[in-house]
């Protein structure tokens, strides 16, 4: 099926074809036509499935109808998903005349200001620093029409709930359609969309949780001091054009990239103690790939999508298997296949074999190079 069957704007669906966009994906087919239809959703997507697109193409297609300021709202719980949620507005509404604006922490308030007075059609905010902006008096929200909560396990994870609740509270009342995106279902999730979606639509299009297909997933067996050599011998091969490495803390964050830097790997890291200016450049630089190898932290990397990503490396096994999960998420997106290897020191096998249990599958043992034993 093509673009053209889901009966959106030509000018979108123009827009998604110089995006390389062929067909849609499983959840853009079923999504799509609904929110088109006014419809609320609630839909059970991970990060790769293609979600951003499934809700942003019936929004551009319901707004471009008319324009008269803000109406449609959507809630993102990092800064780096709201950016990027923005760049796939302006890259698919590019031939449309819809503005939007991110807004999230970390950077100043002013500009964010302006687009609020401005009347920006679509804005993508994080809780924190909406409710900021909402207790300034300029925000003008009564012409919102569509609101998307993204990642909404994510938020709960995050502890966004109660802010995300006041958000809804000061909204116009119905009619108002709402679409809920969530990788998985938690009680207070189906909680939360009992109260705020009406009769929505359901989309499930992948098991939850289940990896992202298309990922070969293998393991290292090393010791916590092998770890750096191991990595270092993997950079040496030409496959491994560029590396997601994550660590489980911000520390071992700076450490890493530090020693990657001292042995001539273009390498920088991301986590909540750097600032808002220097993750955007590290995240930039890696995605035009100046950088090899990027290192985070778990929050930090939500929801980052890099084009063509080789390897991702967990560095230091997860503590909870939905973090795999996500992780390995950004390799393997739509038609690309990566890799995700995971060195587990001996310390860390009990929790790496809870994450084979989650995964629902073993994950292959390599062998590690006699070099860096
Ligand atoms: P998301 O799950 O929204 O984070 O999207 C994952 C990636 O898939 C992004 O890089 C999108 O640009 C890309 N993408 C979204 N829809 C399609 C499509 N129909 N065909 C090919 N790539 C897509």
């Amino acid at each position: 099926m093509s673009f053209t069957a889901l009966n959106l704007h030509p000018n979108l669906v123009r827009a998604a074809d110089s995006l390389g966009y062929t067909a849609p994906t499983p959840i853009q087919h079923r999504a799509i036509p609904a929110a088109r239809d006014g419809r609320d959703i609630l839909a059970c997507a991970a990060t790769g499935s293609g979600k951003t697109a499934a809700f942003m193409l019936p929004i551009l297609h319901r707004l471009a109808a008319r324009k008269r300021g803000t109406r449609a709202l959507i809630l993102a719980p990092t800064r780096e998903l709201a950016a990027q949620i923005d760049e796939h507005r302006a890259a698919l509404g590019r031939y449309t005349d819809l503005t939007g604006a991110a807004v999230f922490g970390g950077v100043g308030m002013g500009p964010q200001e302006m687009a609020f007075r401005r009347g920006a059609d679509i804005i993508v905010a994080t809780p924190g620093r909406l409710l900021d902006h909402l207790g300034r008096g300029y925000v003008n929200f009564d012409g919102i029409e569509i609101v998307v909560l993204d990642e909404a396990d994510r938020m709960l994870d995050m502890g966004f709930l109660p802010d995300v609740r006041r958000i809804f509270a000061t909204l116009p009342k119905r009619p108002r359609q709402t679409l809920l995106f969530s990788a998985t279902l938690p009680a207070e999730i189906v909680q939360l969309a009992s109260v705020l979606l009406r009769d929505p639509v359901r989309v499930d299009v992948e098991r939850p949780p289940a990896p992202a297909a298309g990922v070969r997933h293998g393991v290292y067996s090393v010791s916590r001091d092998g770890k750096l050599p191991l990595l270092l011998d993997m950079l040496r091969q030409p496959d491994v054009r560029n590396v997601l490495a994550f660590t489980r803390t911000k520390h071992r964050a700076d450490r890493l990239a530090g020693a990657l830097v001292r042995s001539g790997v273009a390498a920088d890291r991301i986590h909540g103690n750097r600032s808002q200016s220097q993750r955007t450049k590290a995240l930039a630089s890696f995605k035009t790939g100046t950088l090899r190898v990027l290192v985070a932290t778990d929050i930090a990397a939500r929801g980052i999508d890099v084009a063509g990503l080789s390897h991702v490396v967990n560095f230091d096994v997860p503590n909870e298997p939905d973090s795999y999960i996500h992780r390995v998420g950004r390799t393997g997106r739509v038609e690309a296949v990566g890799d995700a290897v995971t060195f587990v020191s001996p310390e860390e096998e009990s929790d790496f074999r809870s994450i084979e249990r989650a995964v629902r599958r073993p994950i292959v043992r390599l062998p590690v190079p006699v070099s860096t034993r």
